[in-house]
C-alpha cells in the first residue's frame, strides 16, 4: 500500500540520479513543478545536456554520492543499475529524504517506490493577479477526485465550496487553507449567486489562488457557466478542471450501464429545476432506448412521473433512484415508473433518478458494498 503524496517542490532542491531519457522525462515534470534540478550522471541524453547548456538544470558529471544528498528534498534515481539505486534507496531513506526509483525496462517505465510529482495547475500569480480553478470534486468518493482537483486543491490559497462536496475530500486539504462555504440548499441559498460570482472575483483580485470546488462535473447543472461569464467579463484569468458527474459516478456505483447496445442506445441529463420554474423541463421526444437521468429530482417526483408518461413512456420501465452515490452510504432503490413518487420519498438527498431499461442489469451488475471492495 503506497500513500500518495504530492509535493511543493518549488526552488526546492531535487537530485536526478541518471542521465536517460526516464531521466528527462523527470527532468521536464521537475521543471515544471519550479524545482532546483541537480542531476548526477556521467552522460546525459541530448535533451538533458541542451538543458544543462541553457542553465535550467545543473549537471555533476559522474557517479552518485551521498555527498549530493546534502539539502535534498526528493532524489530521483533512474539508473539501471539496481544495486546503485538500492543504496540510493538505503541512503534516502537514512537521511529522510523522499526518494522515487524509477526504471526503465523495454520501453516501459517501472515505478518501485510512488512519489508523484504533479505539475502546478495554478501558477503563482504575479501580486495582485490572482487566478480561479473552476474544480469538480466528482459525486462523493474522494478516489475520484482527478490527480489535477487534487493538485488544485493542494495548491490553493482559498476553497470555496458547495455543500456537496463529502467529507472524504475536505481530508485533503491543508487544514491551513482558508475556506468558505457557499453552500446551496434546495429552496434555502444561503449565498446567492450574484455573491458567490462577487466572492469569487474580489478574492482572485486580491491576489489569491482561488479554487471553486463543485460536485460532480462543474459544467453540468454546476452553475459552473455562469461563474466563468463572471470572471471573464472581470478580466480574472481562469481554469477548469472537469470532474466525474452524478451520473456516471452513482450509475457505475449502482451497476445501471447508462448505455447498453441491447438496451440504450443515448442518454440524457435534465434538471428537475429550471432557472425559470420548479418543474422538470418539458420533454419531448424519448425513445424506448434512451436513458434519462434526472438531477434535483426527488421533489418533482410527480412531475417527472407526469411528463414521462405524457410524452409515451410506459409506467412499467424500470427506474433507480440512487442516495448518497458513491459515498459509504449509499442507497439504490429500483422499481418501476409507477413507483417513482414512492421510491423519490424514501431516498436520502442528493439523490439522482434513473429512467429506463438498463436498470433492469442492476439486478446481476450490483458491485458495490461500501468496504468491501478492492477500490
Ligand atoms: N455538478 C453536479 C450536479 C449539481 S446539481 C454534477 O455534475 O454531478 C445537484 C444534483 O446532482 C443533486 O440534486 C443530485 O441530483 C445530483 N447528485 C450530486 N451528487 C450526488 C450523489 N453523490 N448521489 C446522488 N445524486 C447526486
Amino acid at each position: 500500500m503506497h500513500l500518495s503524496l504530492v509535493c511543493h517542490l518549488r526552488q526546492r532542491l531535487c537530485l536526478v540520479a541518471g542521465g536517460n531519457h526516464l531521466a528527462e522525462t523527470r527532468v521536464h515534470q521537475l521543471l515544471q513543478a519550479g524545482a532546483d534540478i541537480l542531476v548526477c550522471a556521467s552522460e546525459l541524453t541530448p535533451g538533458l545536456s541542451a538543458l544543462a547548456e541553457q542553465q535550467q538544470i545543473r549537471w555533476n558529471q559522474g557517479r552518485y554520492h551521498s555527498g549530493l544528498l546534502k539539502g535534498c528534498w526528493l532524489v530521483v534515481a533512474t539508473t539501471s543499475d539496481q544495486t546503485l539505486n538500492n543504496q540510493i534507496s538505503r541512503e534516502t531513506n537514512s537521511a529522510q529524504i523522499f526518494c522515487e526509483i524509477s526504471q526503465q525496462q523495454g520501453s516501459s517505465a517501472v515505478l518501485q517506490t510512488t512519489a508523484t510529482v504533479l505539475p502546478p495547475e495554478m501558477n503563482i500569480p504575479s501580486p495582485g493577479a490572482g487566478e480561479v480553478a473552476l474544480v469538480g470534486a466528482g459525486p462523493g468518493d474522494a478516489g475520484l477526485l482527478t490527480l489535477k482537483a487534487l493538485s488544485c486543491l493542494q495548491q490553493a490559497d482559498v476553497v470555496l465550496a458547495d455543500r456537496l462536496v463529502s467529507d472524504d475530500i475536505w481530508a485533503l486539504i491543508c487544514p491551513a487553507t482558508e475556506y468558505i462555504s457557499v453552500g446551496k440548499q434546495c429552496g434555502r441559498h444561503s449565498t446567492t449567486q450574484q455573491q458567490i460570482n462577487q466572492l469569487l472575483i474580489s478574492q482572485a483580485q486580491s491576489g489569491k489562488r482561488v479554487v471553486r470546488l463543485k460536485g460532480g462535473d462543474p459544467l453540468i447543472f454546476g452553475r459552473g457557466g455562469e461563474e466563468l461569464e463572471a470572471l471573464a467579463a472581470a478580466g480574472i484569468r481562469f481554469s477548469v478542471v472537469p470532474g466525474i458527474t452524478a451520473a456516471s459516478g452513482c450509475a457505475a456505483y449502482a451497476g445501471i450501464p447508462l448505455t447498453h447496445r441491447d438496451y440504450a442506445d443515448s442518454l440524457r441529463l435534465i434538471t428537475g429545476h429550471t432557472k425559470h420554474a420548479a418543474s422538470p423541463p418539458f420533454l419531448s421526444g424519448i425513445s424506448p432506448s434512451q436513458t434519462t437521468v434526472f438531477y434535483m429530482g426527488l421533489q418533482q417526483a410527480g412531475d417527472i412521473y407526469q411528463q414521462l408518461t405524457a410524452a409515451g413512456v410506459s409506467d412499467q420501465t424500470p427506474v433507480a433512484v440512487i442516495g448518497k452515490g458513491t459515498r459509504r452510504e449509499q442507497k439504490v432503490s429500483v422499481g418501476i415508473l409507477h413507483e417513482l413518487q414512492q421510491l423519490c420519498k424514501d431516498a436520502a438527498s442528493p439523490a439522482l433518478i434513473i429512467v429506463g431499461e438498463v436498470v433492469r442489469l442492476q439486478h446481476s451488475l450490483n458491485w458495490f458494498s461500501a468496504g468491501q471492495n478492492l477500490i
